[in-house]
C-alpha cells in the first residue's frame, strides 16, 4: 500500500478555465496543450483528465506502484467540472494503464468569497460574485479554485 498526497495538476486562476480556450498562463506541471475546441465543455474535462492521468502515471512510476485502485480528487466549484464527464474521461484515459479500473472519488470544494465592503464571507453560487449582505461586487474568491489529487491508493 502506498498513498500519495496533494498533487495539484492544474494551476489555472479562478474562472479562467470555464468553457474557454486553454490559457497561455497555464503553468501546471503537465501541459495539456492548446485546446482545439474552445467552448466545448467536454473538452474541458478531457483536457483536465489528461493532465490528471499523466501525473498519476508519473507518480505511480516514481513510487514504483503496480496499480492504482482509488484516486481522491478535490475540485473547486469554480473549475466548473462536470463530475460525470470527469469520471467518463478518466475511464477512457486510464484504459490499458496501471490506473485502469481505479475508483474516482471527487470531492467538490464550495466557492467562497470575501466581501471587501462589509468583510463578510459568502458562498458563490453559479459565478454570482455579489455580496448577499451589502450587495457589493468588490469581492475576492478565497476558496473554490482548487484542483488537486488529494491522494491515491495503490
Ligand atoms: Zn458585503
Amino acid at each position: 500500500m502506498s498513498s500519495v498526497r496533494r498533487q495539484r495538476w492544474d494551476a489555472g486562476h479562478a474562472g479562467v478555465v470555464h468553457r474557454t480556450r486553454a490559457r497561455s498562463n497555464y503553468y501546471g506541471p503537465e501541459r495539456v496543450g492548446p485546446s482545439s475546441a474552445a467552448g466545448e465543455p467536454a473538452m474541458h474535462e478531457a483536457a483536465l483528465t489528461q493532465g490528471l492521468v499523466n501525473i498519476l502515471l508519473k507518480e505511480a512510476a516514481r513510487h514504483q506502484v503496480r496499480s492504482i485502485t482509488l484516486v481522491r480528487l478535490k475540485v473547486g466549484r469554480m473549475k466548473a467540472v462536470e463530475p460525470q464527464a470527469l469520471v467518463f474521461c478518466f475511464g477512457a484515459f486510464t484504459e490499458g494503464t496501471l490506473a485502469e479500473g481505479a475508483e474516482l472519488i471527487i470531492e467538490p470544494v464550495p466557492a467562497v468569497a470575501t466581501c471587501r465592503g462589509c468583510g463578510g464571507d459568502f458562498e458563490v453560487i453559479k459565478f454570482h460574485f455579489q455580496c448577499p449582505r451589502c450587495q457589493s461586487r468588490d469581492v475576492v474568491l478565497i476558496q473554490g479554485d482548487e484542483l488537486y489529487i488529494e491522494s491515491f491508493d495503490a
